[in-house]
């Protein structure tokens, strides 16, 4: 695509300075991921239709950094067009793990159940009758001794078996139609699943944290209850992976990931990695101090023990997080109570790690 501006976007207002993407300040607020993606719009000249601007909204907020370096590819030879978006949307987007598809399919399922069940219904009639003409056929053959007659019940008996094998025909078929729309509707949710959950660590991805959280605020609004949120950070983790390498970093994402949400998830409570070695931990029902508490003890609990590798039993220290905590407020969304609890991490990081701190702003 050559990106020429078009006579409509010469202004200065409009053109793209050269830091683009996702080299703003993080916590800038949805203003400036707004601004971004104009700006992005702009530069690309592409159209500003929400499947475009959906993906860019995911780009600039760096949720799925595999598209986010895959849009940075696509910038840097100059492919970012309507054809490539749609392509990323369909491999890192994923087509099928639209909630209401799944309804769908479910619905569909449940329909086809119950016209399985009028079916049967149908036949087992259908069987009461045939045997009904049948009695009434012996009796008639009995009493008027009519051959012509009891001719003519047999044949209503073999047209009244036709029926039934016809039908027995229709319901295999709709038990087959039933099965494979209860098989699709499992493939979907599992999908489903898959789309919300990070794969090394098995716990909630970015997109299922915040919609857990969500989740949690409607939840404890409703039941006019608090809820706090967690944001939990692995202190010096670079020099432990510098130290130990990748893979034994990776082991140990996956280890506290499993130390956060073994204490928390018994609780009522969920864990989520944001990424990198970023985590979230939900409370419903605690408020900011009571959930400091919590998370403080689980820090603790963690700084405390000696990591060994699995492999050989050799000693990797001690690793430890500082976490953030801040409480939901009824104008909050979902980012702004993050971002409170990520303003309260960093005062606990500049503290000197390894400590909780919950938000008092
Ligand atoms: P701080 O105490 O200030 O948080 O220091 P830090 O080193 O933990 O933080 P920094 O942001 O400087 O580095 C984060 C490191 O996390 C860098 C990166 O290599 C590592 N990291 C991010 N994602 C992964 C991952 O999936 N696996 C591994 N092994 N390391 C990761
Ligand atoms: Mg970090
Ligand atoms: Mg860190």
């Amino acid at each position: 695509m050559q990106h020429q501006p078009g006579p409509m976007l010469a202004s200065q207002e409009v053109a793209a300075p050269a830091d683009l993407g996702r080299a703003f300040p993080t916590g800038s607020g949805p203003m400036v991921w707004f601004d971004q993606i104009r700006n992005l719009l702009v530069r690309a000249l592409l159209p500003p239709e929400p499947p475009v601007y959906e993906l860019l909204w995911r780009y600039v907020r760096d949720e799925d950094h595999e598209l986010s370096l895959a849009v940075d590819r696509a910038m840097a030879e100059n492919a970012l067009t309507p054809e490539t978006i749609a392509a990323l949307r369909h491999k890192y987007m994923g087509q099928l793990s639209q909630g209401d598809v799944s309804a769908l399919v479910a619905a569909a399922q449940g329909q086809a159940d119950a016209l399985t069940r009028r079916i049967a219904d149908g036949q087992t009639d259908l069987a009461d009758y045939g045997r009904a003409i049948a009695d009434g056929g012996e009796r008639l053959a009995a009493t008027l001794d009519s051959q012509g007659l009891a001719a003519l019940l047999e044949q209503l008996g073999a047209a009244t078996s036709a029926m039934q094998a016809a039908n027995a025909r229709l319901l295999t078929e709709l038990e087959t139609a039933a099965t494979e729309a209860r098989a699709l509707s499992e493939k979907l949710t599992s999908a489903e699943r898959a789309a919300i959950t990070d794969v090394l660590t098995g716990v909630l991805n970015r997109r299922g944290t915040i919609a857990a959280i969500e989740k949690a605020q409607v939840e404890s609004r409703a039941n006019a209850v608090p809820c706090a949120v967690s944001v939990v950070d692995i202190d010096h983790f670079k020099r432990f992976n510098d130290r130990f390498g990748h893979a034994m970093g990776d082991d140990v994402l996956v280890f506290v990931a499993r130390h956060l949400a073994d204490r928390v998830e018994p609780q009522g409570g969920t864990v989520g990695r944001l990424g990198g070695e970023e985590f979230v931990a939900i409370f419903p029902g605690l408020g900011a101090l009571p959930a400091t508490g919590r998370i403080d003890r689980i820090r603790a609990e963690l700084a405390g023990q000696v990591l060994r590798s699995a492999v050989d039993g050799s000693s990797m220290g001690r690793i430890s997080f500082s976490a953030g905590v801040a409480q939901d407020r009824p104008s909050d969304n979902a980012d702004r109570l993050l971002e409170r609890a990520d303003q309260a991490l960093y005062t606990a990081k500049r503290m000197g790690r390894d400590r909780v701190v919950p938000d008092r702003s």
